[in-house]
C-alpha cells in the first residue's frame, strides 16, 4: 500500500461535526463518496438554520420590527461573508440565487439576451456540466449566437492550444468550469481569462466544484462572473451565489420581475432597485443564505489550507491505491496534474450501475451515470462512469474500503 505524508487535519474531530456521517448503512459504517453531488452539512450549519427559524424568522427588507431587522441583518451579513470568501470588491456584487444552475441561467438570459447577436460566439468546453451548456444553448437559439467548444486531451485536460484558434473577434463570452465534476480536472482559469480578455470576450466560471475545494479569489482569477452552490460547500440546498463585476451587473436587465427588485412601479412600467436587489425578485431563501455563511465560517475555522492539503494527499493516495485494483481505470488527470479528489472509474466488464449497487451493499455511496456531462461521456467514449468523490471529511481508510470493494466487484463479474 502507498505511503503518503498525512497533513495536520484532525479528521476525527472534524468528522464528529457531521451527523450524517455517524451512521451504518447495510451493516457497515457509511462511506460517503458522493460529495461532488452534494456535501454533508456540519452541525454549525444545521444549528444556524434552526436558530434562524426559531428566533429571527421574518421576511427581509420590509418590516419595521425587531425580527424583521434581525432577519435582514443576518441575510446581509451572510452576503458580506460570501464577498469576503470570494474576495469580491463589494457585497453589492454578490447576488443570491438558488444555485449554480440558476446563476448561469441568469447570466445567459440577462447578459446574453441583451448582448448576443446572430453570429456571435459563446465558447464552452467539452468538460462542462449541463448547467454550463444548456443555458447557453437556450440563449443561442433565441439570439442566433453560436456555441463553440474547447476539447480535452487524453487525460481530460483542456486543449489550451485550441483556445487561441477558437477565440475570435466574434467570441463574446467564455463559459468554463473551475474544476470538472466528472474528471476532477482543475482548469487554469487565470490563463483562460487573460486570453479571453485579450480577445475581447468575458469569462464566466462555473465554480460548483471550485468553491468546495479550491481557493477562490475572483480578482486573482480575473473572471467576470463566478457561480457556486451552497450545498456543495456544506451549506443548505436551494441557495447559491452569482458574483459579477459591478459594471456588468449594473448594465444587465433584471432576470425575474416581482417584489424586492424594484424602485418604483407604475401600472405600465417600473424602475429597478440598486444592486444586488435588482436580481433578487421575491422572498429570498434567507435561512439558506445564513446557513451558507455558517458553512463558509465553519471551513475558515477548520482552516482552508489544511483542508486543501488533506484533499491533495487523498487524491494522490487514491490514485496510487486504485492503481492496484485489477481491471480498473481512473479517467482524468494523474496525480502529478492539477486535479481534485474526484475519480471517474471504469472497471473492465462491469457496468457503472452494477459497481454502485455492489458498493452500496457494503455501505459505500458513490454515483454512477453521465454526471450531467453527456458531451464529455461521448468524448471519452463511455456511456457512463462510476464516480467516487471526496471532501474534507474523507479518510484514507475510506479510500481503502473503496478499493477493496472495487476488487470484490471485479471478482464477482470475472
Ligand atoms: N456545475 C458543476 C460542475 C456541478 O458539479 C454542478 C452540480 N452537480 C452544477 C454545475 C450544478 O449545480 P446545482 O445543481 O447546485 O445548481
Amino acid at each position: 500500500m502507498a505511503t503518503v505524508a498525512r497533513p495536520s487535519l484532525d479528521l476525527d474531530s472534524l468528522r464528529r461535526e457531521f451527523p450524517a456521517l455517524q451512521q451504518d448503512v447495510n451493516g457497515r459504517p457509511l462511506v460517503y463518496l458522493d460529495s461532488a453531488a452534494t456535501a454533508q452539512r456540519p452541525r454549525a450549519v444545521l444549528e444556524a438554520l434552526r436558530a434562524f427559524y426559531e428566533h429571527d424568522n421574518a421576511n427581509v427588507h420590509r418590516g419595521l420590527y425587531e425580527l424583521a431587522r434581525r432577519a435582514t441583518d443576518a441575510y446581509e451579513a451572510a452576503r458580506v461573508t460570501v464577498a469576503r470568501f470570494l474576495n469580491a470588491p463589494s457585497p453589492a456584487e454578490v447576488v443570491w440565487v438558488r444555485g449554480t444552475t440558476e446563476a448561469i441561467n441568469l447570466v445567459a438570459a440577462s447578459w446574453g439576451g441583451a448582448n448576443l447577436r446572430a453570429g456571435d460566439e459563446i465558447l464552452v468546453t467539452v468538460l462542462e456540466h449541463h448547467s454550463n451548456l444548456v443555458p447557453w444553448q437556450l440563449v443561442a437559439q433565441r439570439t442566433g449566437a453560436v456555441l463553440r467548444s474547447v476539447d480535452i486531451d487524453d487525460r481530460g485536460r483542456l486543449r489550451l492550444d485550441q483556445l487561441d484558434e477558437l477565440l475570435t473577434d466574434r467570441t463574446r463570452i467564455v463559459a468554463v468550469g473551475h474544476a470538472s465534476n466528472a474528471l476532477g480536472t482543475i482548469n487554469p482559469v487565470r490563463e483562460i481569462a487573460d486570453r479571453a480578455h485579450a480577445a475581447g470576450a468575458l469569462v464566466l466560471v462555473d465554480g460548483a466544484q471550485g468553491a468546495a475545494h479550491l481557493p477562490v479569489d475572483v480578482q486573482a482569477l480575473g473572471c467576470d462572473f463566478y457561480a457556486f452552490s451552497g450545498h456543495k460547500v456544506g451549506g443548505p440546498m436551494g441557495i447559491g451565489v452569482l458574483w459579477g463585476r459591478r459594471e456588468l451587473l449594473d448594465a444587465m436587465p433584471p432576470y425575474q420581475g416581482g417584489g424586492e427588485m424594484i424602485a418604483r412601479v407604475e401600472l405600465q412600467q417600473s424602475t429597478w432597485a440598486e444592486l444586488p436587489h435588482k436580481f433578487e425578485a421575491g422572498t429570498p431563501n434567507v435561512a439558506g443564505a445564513v446557513g451558507l455563511a455558517a458553512a463558509l465560517d465553519f471551513w475558515d475555522a477548520v482552516g482552508r489550507e489544511a483542508v486543501q492539503a488533506h484533499e491533495d494527499a487523498l487524491a494522490r493516495y487514491a490514485l496510487d491505491r486504485l492503481r492496484d485494483v485489477p481491471g480498473l481505470r481512473v479517467l482524468g488527470p494523474d496525480s502529478t496534474e492539477a486535479r481534485t479528489a474526484v475519480f471517474s472509474l471504469a472497471l473492465d466488464g462491469v457496468h457503472p450501475h452494477d459497481i454502485a449497487t455492489i458498493l452500496d451493499a457494503d455501505g459505500i455511496a458513490i454515483r454512477a451515470g453521465h454526471h450531467c456531462a453527456q458531451p464529455l461521456m461521448r468524448r471519452l467514449g463511455v456511456p457512463a462512469t462510476a464516480r467516487a468523490s471526496c471532501f474534507a471529511y474523507t479518510t484514507f481508510e475510506e479510500i481503502d474500503r473503496l478499493a477493496i470493494a472495487l476488487e470484490a466487484a471485479g471478482r464477482i463479474f470475472a
